[in-house]
């Protein structure tokens, strides 16, 4: 009777015993989930923090890119490559930031302006040079032709050294490829027309490496094509880079390499840009879908340009863009409205004192002062630089197309404006 009772009691104790053990390893249980919980809550708070900070550098950084800077800034010209052609006319320029951030990014096609105080010159001069090579966040590339009795291309080439110091406005321009669209490119540059094709090419080869690249390039002869090494090793090494040269005077060089291909794939023809040359590379359907951006001295691009719409390329998918005043002569009179193009009208040119005669054929306000002998400050010619923008003394303007930036209000951009009423301008 008595061991009964105390085998009871004894399992009772077991039993209490490995309840209590149960309850202590549920409570630790628990609290092992508590702390997993607690510390996975601190992991994804942790986790949000470096996710909210990366968002707020890459945001900080892509308004730093986007916003680019106002007016000029000082760049220091950090090396200059001499011989970008066998001529030895095109020289490229690598610009640094004096402030040493980080560079805004740009589209490849676009130019930077540039102001320069040249010894002996009454005031600043502007000229446009377009970025030559894809983005970089420390330095920024030009290529620039010394054109003869040229300012500033000869000061360039002359006066600049290394390690010299340009005011540089930041990149803009209409011009420029779009790295998201996948269709094939054509790119057809004349001369040093090749600049911001260069700058797509080397984009291109970068962001979309599968992207289909046609690149045809005229030139004189053979001495006068630029970055033609770098071009040929890019034929050779990839197969969706496809390469034609053409020259209209060549050389005994080139005529030897004249119908023959280089490297399995480069092209060689004697004469100019045309048609022929571009149905012989590109596939047949090319002209329903691809895209076309030419770049090169007028007479070329007008040829391109309408042997192109000949072979029924849609209008929306040639792009072009000219070095200067042909910029704004390719936008027709009959793109002026029909009131403005229809009539007469007088523009006051107040500071240089003349009174002229606009009508349809003058162009913009600045080609109708430059006919007229009044020379005024002028840039890139398509309405993105604003070196000439002017105030607006009385009178209206229409746009031939639009500004890249409005320009001030009361004042107007002379290289693309039109009177649509009479003008004086502060000018
Ligand atoms: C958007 C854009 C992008 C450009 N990109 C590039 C580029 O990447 N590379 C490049 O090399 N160029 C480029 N240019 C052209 C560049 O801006 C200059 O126009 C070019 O370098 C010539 O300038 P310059 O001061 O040397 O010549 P200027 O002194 O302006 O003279 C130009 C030519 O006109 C002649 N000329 C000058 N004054 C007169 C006159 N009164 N009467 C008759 N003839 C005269 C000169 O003999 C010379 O042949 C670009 C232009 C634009 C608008």
């Amino acid at each position: 009777m008595e061991n009964v009772a105390a085998l009871r009691i004894l399992g009772a104790i077991i039993a209490l015993l490995v309840g209590l053990r149960l309850l202590l390893a549920c409570l630790a249980e628990l609290d092992a989930r508590r702390r997993a919980a607690e510390s996975f809550k601190l992991l994804r708070t942790e986790q949000h923090l470096r996710v909210e900070q990366h968002a707020l550098a890459l945001k900080t950084r892509q308004g730093e890119l986007e916003l680019g800077w106002n007016g000029y800034r000082n760049f220091t010209v950090e090396r200059i490559d001499r011989n970008e052609n066998q001529s030895g006319s095109v020289s490229s320029f690598y610009l640094a930031p004096r402030d040493g951030k980080v560079l805004p990014f740009f589209q490849p096609g676009q130019f930077l302006t540039f102001r320069l105080r040249i010894p002996n010159q009454p005031k600043d001069v502007v000229r446009c040079y377009s970025l030559s090579d894809a983005y970089d966040p420390q330095r920024y590339r030009i290529s620039v032709k010394k054109v003869p009795d040229g300012l500033v291309s000869g000061y360039l080439h002359e006066e600049i050294n290394e390690g010299d110091i340009l005011d540089v406005r930041k990149p803009s321009g209409k011009f420029f490829a779009d790295l998201a669209d996948p269709t094939p490119i054509v790119l057809i540059a004349g001369g040093v027309g090749v600049t911001p094709l260069l700058s797509m090419c080397n984009s291109i080869i970068e962001q979309q490496p599968e992207r289909e690249i046609y690149f045809f390039f005229a030139n004189q002869n053979g001495d006068e094509v630029v970055q033609r090494e770098h071009l040929e090793a890019l034929c050779q090494s990839r197969a969706n880079f496809h390469l034609a040269f053409c020259y209209s005077l060549p050389t005994e060089r080139d005529a030897a390499l004249v119908g023959s291909t280089v490297g399995g794939s480069v092209l060689h023809r004697a004469g100019y840009m045309n048609i022929a040359l571009l149905q012989e590379v590109l596939p047949s359907g090319a002209q329903e879908s691809y895209s076309f951006y030419i770049c090169g001295p007028g007479p070329m691009m007008d040829a391109v340009e309408g042997s192109l719409a000949t072979w029924k390329v849609p209008a929306e998918n040639v792009h072009m863009e000219a070095f200067g005043a042909k910029s704004v002569a390719a936008i027709k009179p009959t793109d002026v409205r029909a009131e403005a193009a229809a009539s007469e009208l007088q523009v006051c040119f107040k500071k240089s004192q003349k009174t002229v005669t606009w009508s349809s054929e003058s162009g913009s306000l600045l080609e109708l002062a430059e006919k007229n002998g009044i020379v005024l400050e002028s840039g890139c010619c398509v309405g993105d630089c604003g070196t000439c923008q002017v105030p607006v003394r009385s009178g209206e303007v229409e746009y031939l197309r639009d500004p890249s930036e409005n320009p001030e209000a009361g004042s107007c951009l002379l290289c693309i404006a039109v009177p649509k009423t009479d003008l004086d301008l502060d000018a």
